[in-house]
């Protein structure tokens, strides 16, 4: 029996009210940066305690990943908001709400956030972004114009290779952020290290504040590359009856994996309201991946050199997301989530994984590089 259809006009809910606050967002990857931002958010939070402001931090909810080197998100909030903000729920990246986007990872740079958004969705056009990187300032500019900025911004880049100053980069990182962003100063970082017990620490916050590199940063959103991208957006499908049929869901399910920025993969995705009680998913087509679950992030890929390959066909049954076909062997990179599993089941190390900043911008980060050599791989 078809499930009949209740027709709502998609909107992207925007809240000014949150626009009033200071927000810090962070950004790293998956497990292995979660102590590092833990840490980074929570004495932020207990710096703008100590300068008498109301300040919480958080990880978002759908961030707490079952997969090493996935995209998440941490915040930190600062003043009190004239509505709850939604603790522990997703904040839609839309209007003007981040004064800063705290990067742990420059892989992060060319990628796509969890939530499927650019890194600058949602920010301040006069936002501070922080990045763990060994990269010049100029380059990260250069980076996010073509892959993650979209809009106006007239702010700060800040860099830092926070791993040569202290194998736990958050504190380094927390001083770098004082050189830039007036909302916290380096005397109440010091502070809350203390509060925190972490005394010791003090030093490596007073030398990320010293060896910071600081740009201040004048970009028309019409000067990027991915304006320009994003002016060709996918266009919705319409409804085209009253029954909720494959046809349209994976119409849908198409349109939300091609965008490109927060507000229009949310347009795009049909809301709850419009299912029926009981509907399911629908599967992924006969003989076709699922048109969902595209990846719109990935720090490394694997190069298969034929030239090795036995044909044992391994790496495509081990693969957890159908992502190499079977006859011949090939990745379909538009699926694959760079997990590494298959470079780790190939019996004659046929497979390679290599770092995404490498490939596509011939970019070599220590601070990247650091993390990429001593990646382990684990489900
Ligand atoms: S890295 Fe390999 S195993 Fe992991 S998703 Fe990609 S192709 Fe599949
Ligand atoms: S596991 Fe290695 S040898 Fe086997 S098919 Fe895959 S790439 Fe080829």
């Amino acid at each position: 029996m078809p499930v009949k259809l209740v027709k709502v006009t998609p909107k992207v809910e925007r809240y000014p009210e949150y626009e009033e606050l200071d927000w810090v967002v962070g950004h790293g990857l998956g497990v292995d940066h979660t102590a590092d931002m833990t840490t980074f958010h929570q004495t932020l939070a207990q710096a703008g305690a100590i300068k008498g402001i109301e300040s919480y931090y958080y990880m978002r909810y759908d961030d707490s990943p079952e997969r090493n080197y996935i995209p998440m998100m941490f915040y930190t909030v600062f003043g009190k908001p004239k509505i709850p903000v939604l603790m522990h729920e997703e904040v839609e990246p839309v209007g003007e709400l981040f004064n800063v986007i705290a990067v742990f990872s420059s892989s992060l740079l060319i990628q796509k956030t969890s939530q499927r958004a650019l890194l600058f969705d949602g920010a301040k056009k006069d936002a501070v972004l922080l990045v763990n990187t060994s990269i010049t300032p100029d380059d990260v500019v250069r980076l996010v114009k073509k892959y993650s900025l979209a809009q106006d911004w007239f702010g700060k880049v800040v860099t830092l290779s926070a791993a040569k100053i202290d194998s736990a980069i958050a504190w380094p990182l927390l001083g770098a952020l004082a050189r830039a962003w007036d909302r916290v100063d380096l005397d109440s970082l010091l502070a809350a290290a203390d509060v925190l017990g972490k005394e010791k620490k003090k030093d490596s916050i007073r030398k990320g504040y010293e060896a910071a590199s600081v740009k201040e940063v004048h970009v028309l959103a019409e000067e990027t590359e991915m304006f320009k991208k994003i002016k060709k957006e996918v266009e919705l499908p319409e409804f085209p009856g009253e029954f909720w049929t494959p046809e349209v869901f994976y119409a849908y399910q198409k349109a939300a994996a091609e965008a490109q920025t927060y507000p229009s993969r949310y347009a795009a995705m049909p809301r709850w309201e419009v299912l029926a009680p009981g509907l399911i998913e629908f599967g992924p087509q006969p003989g076709k991946r699922n048109l969902g679950f595209t990846t719109p992030w990935r720090w490394q890929r694997p190069i298969i050199d034929m030239n090795k390959c036995t044909d044992c066909k391994l790496c495509h049954y081990y693969c957890p997301d159908g992502a190499i076909d079977f006859a011949p062997i090939k990745v379909d990179y538009e699926y694959c989530k760079g997990c590494g599993i298959c470079e780790t089941v190939c019996p004659v190390n046929a497979i390679k994984m290599v770092s995404e900043l490498e490939y596509l911008e011939g970019l070599r980060d220590e601070e990247f590089l650091r993390r990429f050599e001593q990646r382990e791989y684990g489900f």
